[in-house]
């Protein structure tokens, strides 16, 4: 038999049972990760939305931010809206977040601002050869101002990207985990060799 693979899913605050959900779908192993120890563990990791700012504060009092970096150096992370914010190098406009610096992209946080807080739409991604439809939930979405040279960008909607990745890391700025399809999460899943 096949192991499954072992994905976890940072779970301080936010959506992060969302994610168990659509993992259970795929038949993974889903751990919820709270100390560098349960991080140890896990071939995957997942960021899930919620607030940045209370989430960069757990990572910090449990000293997870060097752990998180040094798994990323080999095995697949993965932050949505949240966890993108988490995984940038800039935030322009929250300078108490401090981010961890593991995907060159500068990050506006709610920068879809009021009339766009939230909302649903069909983007395109590409994960193959062809480009495909996909339909994203935003909630309060953060907004990618800069991208740096090496980082990819593998979707997008109402002309922004929305899914950028850097070698073994990649963020969405919307939620995969509440849509039925698991597209994105089979072409997360798929990174590890
Ligand atoms: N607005 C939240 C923040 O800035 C992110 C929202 C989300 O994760 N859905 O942290």
């Amino acid at each position: 038999m096949i192991a499954k693979p072992i994905v976890g899913i940072l779970a301080f605050q936010g959506d992060f049972a969302k994610h168990e959900q659509a993992f259970a779908k795929l038949k993974c192993e889903t751990r919820l990760v709270k100390s560098p120890s349960q991080l140890e563990a896990c071939e995957y990791l997942v960021i899930p939305g919620g607030e940045s700012s209370v989430i960069d504060r757990f990572v910090k009092s449990t000293q997870l931010a060097e752990p998180i970096k040094r798994f990323a150096s080999n095995r697949p992370v993965w932050g949505t809206c949240a966890g993108m914010i988490l995984l940038a190098t800039h935030v322009v406009n929250d300078r108490t977040i401090s981010p961890l610096s593991l995907l060159d992209i500068t990050i506006e946080r709610n920068g879809y601002g009021r009339q766009f807080d939230s909302f649903i739409d069909v983007g395109q991604v590409t994960f193959g050869a062809k480009p495909e439809p996909l339909e994203m939930v935003f909630i309060r979405a953060p907004k990618i101002t800069n991208i740096g040279a090496e980082v990819v960008r593998l979707g997008s909607c109402r002309n922004e990207t929305v899914i950028v990745r850097q070698g073994n890391v990649i963020a969405t700025s919307f939620h995969p985990e509440l849509t039925a399809s698991t597209r994105f999460q089979q072409y997360f899943l798929s990174l590890k060799h």
